[in-house]
């Protein structure tokens, strides 16, 4: 199938289903100027996600990471805006053709373009949260004058995303497994399916008889295997496309 007609098939297949979700991950954010954990150029070429994102190297060196990585990433957040992928699913939404977006992504992106149901799996940068009682504060009221920056009670500041190692919270693990496995049809956008237990949700979501479809530059772990087709190429124009023949 070529590109023209796998738009069109998508189109058709979320006119028709009852329930679309979206399953979202860095790539959907590339064309924002995020930089993905894997693919070329950014700041992962520099920083190894795998050395610094874990909750082991923040406990034994807080300060590095927040140097080397949370820093980095707050830079790189704070100057990010939507992208026609974001804003195509908020408009798949507006004209009823999808209800829930699942993301892995932590920038608050789909929230911004207009989504209003969206789970974040892995978190939100946006905001922070104590390492020792817990409380939370908005990512913009931080005070970085010291390294690493502390809640009054003493504690460690970090943002409040998952880091490797650290399990995902219950409300949205349970609720992401809940509506993927009630779907009839479900976008995978912009993700290379490795991170677990998000990279699980497409299989589980076919074994429900949910129809696949797979939107990213490169062939991933889920082609061919979990996915019904995939769609090659940027999530910005791709995603524009079938929002503008669903609305149509
Ligand atoms: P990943 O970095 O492992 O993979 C990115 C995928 O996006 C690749 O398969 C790549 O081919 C694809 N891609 C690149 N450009 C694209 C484009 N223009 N359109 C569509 N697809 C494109 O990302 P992942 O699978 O989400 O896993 C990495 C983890 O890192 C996630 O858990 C996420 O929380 C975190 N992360 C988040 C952000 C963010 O919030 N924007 C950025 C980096 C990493």
């Amino acid at each position: 199938m070529d590109r023209t007609h796998a738009i069109q098939q998508a189109a058709e297949d979320i006119r028709n289903a009852r329930h679309t979700v979206a399953l979202t991950g860095a790539g959907i954010s590339a064309e924002s100027g995020i930089p993905p954990f894997r693919g070329k150029g950014g700041v992962w070429e520099r920083i190894d996600p795998m050395e610094f994102a874990t909750i082991d190297a923040f406990l034994k060196n807080p300060a590095k990471v927040w140097q080397v990585l949370f820093l980095e990433m707050k830079q790189v957040l704070d100057r990010a805006h939507p992208n026609a992928a974001h804003e195509g699913l908020a408009r798949l939404e507006q004209s009823g053709h999808l209800r829930t977006v699942i993301t892995q992504n932590v920038d608050g992106l789909h929230q911004a373009a207009g989504n209003t149901d969206v789970i974040e799996f892995h978190g939100n940068f946006a905001w922070q949260r104590c390492q020792t009682c817990g409380q939370t504060q908005p990512s913009r009221e931080l005070e970085l004058a010291a390294m690493p920056p502390r809640c009054p009670c003493g504690g460690l500041w970090r943002p409040a995303c998952v880091l490797f190692g650290e399990l995902i919270p219950t409300t949205p693990l349970q609720r992401s497994q809940a509506i993927t496995a009630a779907c009839d049809v479900m976008l995978v956008i912009g993700t290379s399916a490795v991170v677990e237990p998000a990279a699980s949700l497409p299989a589980l979501a076919r074994a429900a008889g949910a129809k696949i479809i797979e939107i990213n530059p490169e062939p991933t772990p889920l082609t061919r295997r979990t996915s019904h087709y995939l769609i090659q190429g940027k999530a910005g124009e791709i995603v524009s496309r079938i929002a503008d023949q669903c609305a149509g």
